[in-house]
């Protein structure tokens, strides 16, 4: 059912014992609506919000672009964690040419990917039992406030409004807003970032095709983001030559078939300092090559624990972290298909990609683009300068909600319903991803899930991770009931963290 339109702002009334909103459906929107719609026990209604127009892609599985692929292997992407050849069977249903071999090492294309949780979500829906009813909203959801029925007249709940002015009111939300794109880079450039010189969204499909194939383009950033947005200018003839520029200038690793290796993680003896983690995955990596395994499968082993070895991290070792070994950290554990690493080799190999270690000073606007100013890392080219037709920044994801300007996020933070993680990861939200709000207190009836709710996890972004937060989530939403839902979550105090 469509919202009705801005001009009648009436509330959208559901006769049901239980509902829920789910904001998003990207991927965990649409599997966690899958889950509910399979698993709620009483009668229930799920609000499916989604700005765009359409469902199960969100930002990741949207693009058209073909030679954007899966950085995840087919057989590692199924939706449901209780039957991990789900992708694979849908995939060898189809007989499109994308041929997938038995052992599912393959790397499809992410337009394919976003085909399938479409139709993940088609046949839950035609599965649902009757007392299930699933509305699809398309509108944005901009407010967000909690009830708790005191006022006269009051309903015990939660009121969204999205941007047409409509109002939904229900038991519980799932907040599944996936990923924001990045904050302008540190410099005192505001004519640059207001210009069309300067593409502020990586995934502006539209912007990025518009570039003149003649024109010299810097993106900032070298992670797969970068490699995204280069493909596509290679797609579209670009000629003019690119320069890739990051702190230290580290492309993503790339991925090759590996065997299963037992890593040195003992869930009774976890490690409790950063440098303790780096010694032991260091001797697994040694002792995967003696018995001849690629450094990956130790790599590999380690990634069903991350959650374990963050969870015992403390604090200014999370932190110290994410200050020194994240970067060399996220190129090793988020790699690029080969298919895809063959392609930016030749590019740099014959000269119209360059990837370049430094930072960014200065930007200026000229007649001709923009000159942008680097200092070189470790000084040997000292500094050096380059004008420009087109900046594209690619420096990753906003998960500092204090920095995310997005209205509905801003209602969170300004009515003390939800705060960002001291660590500036996403929002602050317990293990089963109930919103902690100003006060310190887990919410009962708003969730995060997904990239959002990263902060308890740090590995919080990919399928593997996120299918079963769904399927848990869905669990404990299946409950959603006016009065709230009964939790085992506690009352938080909010951590120190050094700066
Ligand atoms: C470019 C890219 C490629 C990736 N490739 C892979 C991969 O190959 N394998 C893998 O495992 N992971 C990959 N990931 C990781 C990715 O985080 C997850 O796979 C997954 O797509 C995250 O889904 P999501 O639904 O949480 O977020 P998103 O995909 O970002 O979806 C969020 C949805 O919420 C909607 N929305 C947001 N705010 C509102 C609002 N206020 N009102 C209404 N709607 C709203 C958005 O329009 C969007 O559709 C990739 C990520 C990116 C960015």
């Amino acid at each position: 059912m469509i919202v009705p339109s801005p001009s009648s702002k009436r509330s959208i009334a559901m006769a049901s014992k239980r509902s829920v909103a789910i904001v998003g459906a990207g991927f965990t929107g649409s599997v966690l609506a899958a889950h509910l719609l399979r698993n709620a026990e009483g009668p229930t209604t799920i609000h499916l919000i989604e700005r765009a127009d359409t469902l199960g892609t969100g930002l990741a599985y949207s693009t058209a672009n073909a030679a954007h692929l899966l950085n995840v292997r087919a057989y590692n992407m199924s939706a449901f964690p209780d039957d991990p050849r789900h992708f694979l069977r849908w995939l060898w249903s189809k007989d499109d040419g994308e041929a997938v071999p038995p052992s599912g090492h393959a790397f499809v294309s992410r337009a394919r990917y976003g085909a399938y949780i479409q139709d993940v979500l088609r046949e839950a829906r035609a599965e649902a039992p009757a007392h299930v009813a699933l509305n699809t909203v398309q509108g944005e959801a901009v407010d967000l406030a909690v009830d708790d029925g005191s006022a006269p007249g009051g309903r015990k709940g939660v009121r969204l409004r999205l941007g047409t002015g409509a109002k939904l009111d229900v038991d519980a939300v799932a907040l599944c807003v996936g990923h924001f794109p990045p904050s302008p880079p540190p410099v005192p450039a505001p004519e640059v970032f207001a210009s069309d010189r300067f593409i502020g969204d990586p995934w502006n499909a539209a912007a990025v095709s518009a570039i003149d194939p003649d024109a010299p383009v810097l993106i900032l950033g070298t992670g797969l983001t970068m490699v995204d947005v280069v493909l596509s200018l290679d797609n579209q003839g670009h000629r003019g030559p690119i320069v890739a520029l990051s702190r230290r200038g580290l492309l993503p690793t790339t991925h090759v078939e590996t065997r299963p290796f037992k890593s040195f993680v003992h869930p009774q003896v976890m490690p409790r300092t950063v440098l303790d983690v780096l010694i032991a995955l260091k001797a697994d990596v040694r002792r995967a090559r003696e018995e001849g395994y690629d450094w990956r499968a130790a790599f590999d082993a380690l990634r069903p624990y991350h959650p374990l070895i963050w969870k015992h991290l403390p604090l200014d070792e999370r932190e110290r972290f994410l200050r020194h070994a994240r970067p060399y950290w996220e190129v090793h554990r988020h790699r690029m298909a080969p298919e895809v690493a063959a392609r930016i080799d030749a590019l740099r190999a014959n000269g119209r990609l360059a990837v370049r270690a430094g930072r960014l000073t200065d930007l200026a606007l000229t007649p001709d683009g923009v000159e942008a100013t680097v200092r070189a890392r470790g000084g040997e080219d000292g500094t050096w300068t380059r004008t420009v037709g087109v900046i594209i920044n690619a420096t990753g994801t906003e998960c500092d909600y204090g920095r995310i300007r997005h209205p509905l996020m801003q209602a969170l933070l300004r009515r003390g319903l939800a705060r960002p993680d001291p660590l500036r990861l996403g929002l602050d939200v317990t293990e089963e991803g109930a919103l902690i709000g100003e006060d310190g207190a887990a919410s009962d009836r708003l969730f995060a899930l997904g990239p959002v709710s990263r902060a308890p996890f740090w590995e919080m972004t990919a399928v593997p991770e996120l299918r079963s937060q769904c399927a848990n989530a869905a669990r404990t939403l299946a409950h959603a009931r006016p009065e709230g839902i009964a939790s085992t979550t506690n009352v938080l105090a909010r951590p120190r963290v050094s700066r």
